[in-house]
């Protein structure tokens, strides 16, 4: 018996218990979305202000956000996910991973190659609970830019009914900003146009329903 390297519950084998091995692989897979989502907050001072902010912005804006070019930049989320890529292919004895061509493409591979091997990570590799640190901190980070940003406002329509690739739901609130036509999930990106609002409506209905 052994304890979970991310939450210390105690686990039968490995280092990470099933739901934080959910949950890495969750993280892992929203990795390139989220790369290319933050391409539209390298301006910061490109959207006006909406609803009222209570920070004010008495500076001149940077011309570009500096944390949102640090996380795109090679020390940012590519440096990340390929460092441990490589660890993997070290402690695999594999040989060491072809690196992809521009920093989307590598975004994707390196935590394509660890989802790959989500198994064998919570399972057998002691640095688990490292990874899985190290992976929920550089979504916070990648979080707190797109949710500072993104203020909730509009109608709350209720939880995004988005299925992940594991079976379970999305859940984050979704809201129709005024004027828009379109609802966009903050979290997991996906649209729901006009024509899919009746079946949206019966999704969240019945999730809601689920949840209670
Ligand atoms: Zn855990
Ligand atoms: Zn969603």
């Amino acid at each position: 018996m052994t304890t979970c390297g991310m939450c210390e519950t105690p686990v039968e084998h490995g280092y990470l218990c099933p739901g934080c091995t959910r949950a890495l692989a969750d993280r892992l897979q929203r990795m390139p979305r989220l790369y290319t989502a933050l391409g539209a907050f390298l301006a910061p001072a490109a959207a006006p202000e909406t609803g009222g902010s209570r920070t004010g912005r008495a500076e001149a804006p940077l011309p570009v956000s500096e944390p949102v070019l640090n996380l795109r930049g090679p020390g940012g989320m590519v440096g990340v996910l390929e460092d441990w890529r490589a660890a993997l292919h070290t402690a695999r004895r594999w040989h060491p991973p072809t690196p992809g061509v521009e920093i989307t493409n590598r975004v994707a591979l390196a935590a394509a190659a660890l989802i790959h091997s989500i198994e064998w990570i919570s399972t057998c590799w002691p640095e688990a609970g490292d990874l899985a640190h190290e992976i929920r901190d550089l979504d916070n980070d990648i979080a707190s830019i797109i949710g500072a940003r993104e203020r909730p406002v509009g109608t709350r329509l209720g939880p995004c009914p988005a299925e992940h690739a594991d079976g379970t739901l999305c859940g984050a609130v979704l809201r129709l900003p005024p004027g828009e036509q379109v609802v966009t999930c903050r979290w997991c990106t996906t649209t729901y146009p006009p024509a899919m609002w009746t079946q949206l409506k019966q999704l969240i209905d019945h999730d809601t329903e689920q949840a209670a």
